[in-house]
């Protein structure tokens, strides 16, 4: 059987910091679901259609990759895409207390779905997509940080 995770977030957008986590949980599972969440307190720059366009775009030549939107609770979209398995990214200590709350919930609301964190690369421990889209809206260089396609959007945004 085929294992399957699903990956979770707002991706708004989506940064090389996000990239490196889809890749590394590649090597570990055989499908991985990329959610983008419609629902979220965070007030995105991106509408819900741009980011799961964007998100596409950036991860399209991964053939185990499939990028979906979602806006039903994440324990029964990871069902109804027969996923296990939760990843989620830890960057640094101050992720833990959010991640840890949004596990244990996770867990209280199906015990049979696991989340597992994964680390980034050291380079993009401080990468998040706000501090892209502040430094972007100030039209500070983000080309080292996210896809070209990413790079643009952000640029006809901040124009
Ligand atoms: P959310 O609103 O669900 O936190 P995000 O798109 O901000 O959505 O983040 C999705 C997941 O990716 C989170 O687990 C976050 O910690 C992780 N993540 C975001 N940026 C990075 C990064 N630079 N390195 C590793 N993980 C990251």
């Amino acid at each position: 059987m085929s294992k399957i995770a699903i990956y979770p977030g707002t991706f708004d957008p989506i940064t090389h910091g996000h990239s490196d986590i889809v890749r590394r949980a590649t090597q570990l599972f055989d499908h991985v679901v990329i959610a983008v969440s419609e629902n979220t307190h965070k007030n995105p720059v991106f509408d819900f259609d741009e980011r799961i366009a964007l998100t596409t775009e950036v991860l399209a030549n991964n053939d185990c990759v499939e990028v979906k939107g979602f806006s039903n609770l994440l324990v029964d979209f990871a069902r109804e895409q027969n996923a296990d398995t939760i990843i989620r990214g830890l960057r640094a200590v101050s992720d833990l207390e959010y991640e840890f709350q949004l596990a244990s919930m996770n867990r209280k609301l199906s015990s049979n779905i696991e989340t597992i964190f994964l680390m980034p690369d050291e380079q993009y421990t401080y990468l998040s997509s706000s501090i892209v889209r502040q430094v972007a809206s100030l039209k500070g260089d983000i080309s080292d940080f996210v896809h070209p396609s990413v790079f643009q959007a952000l640029t006809r945004k901040h124009n």
